[in-house]
């Protein structure tokens, strides 16, 4: 069977080259599937779950908005932060969120409640991927 390359990179440097049979990625308008020989393309991506799917098993990476890029054999992605599901510190996610909420019900202006729901996304993502586990 053919596979993709995937090459997830951030600015701290590369998380992950490996190869999938299959890439669902969560874009700015919707979720894609990638399979072998896709068209050219780029999207920016939500804060979601990157999957790639390798045979019977998917390995899943939390993503934190950035771009794919699509080419026919390679999948790059470009983040400000991404972990892998076996990376992801469930406990500091957990005390992000926890912060992150407490700070939400305090009194805030909306450029810093803002910003604090963007640390809550992330923080609710790494959650969400980790449980995909
Ligand atoms: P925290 O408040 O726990 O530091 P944060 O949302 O401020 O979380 P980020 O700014 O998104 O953290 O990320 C900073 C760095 O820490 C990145 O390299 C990111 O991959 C890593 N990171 C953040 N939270 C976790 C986690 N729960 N598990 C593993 N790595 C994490």
């Amino acid at each position: 069977m053919q596979t993709i390359k995937v090459n997830i990179v951030t600015p701290d440097g590369p998380v992950s080259e490996t190869e999938a049979d299959m890439v669902i990625a969560a874009t700015e308008t919707g979720e894609i599937g990638i399979l072998p020989g896709h068209i050219a393309m780029v999207a920016p991506l939500q804060i979601g779950a990157l999957r790639l799917k390798k045979g019977s098993s998917t390995e899943n990476v939390a993503v934190h908005g950035g771009f794919i890029e699509v080419r026919p054999d390679v999948v790059t992605v470009l983040a400000q932060h991404a972990e892998m599901a076996s990376n992801i510190d469930i406990e500091r996610a957990k005390r992000a969120a926890k912060r992150a909420e407490e700070a939400l019900r305090a009194k805030t202006d909306k450029l810093e409640a803002q910003l604090v729901e963007l640390d809550l996304k992330r923080a609710m993502n790494r959650i969400k991927v980790y449980e995909m586990k």
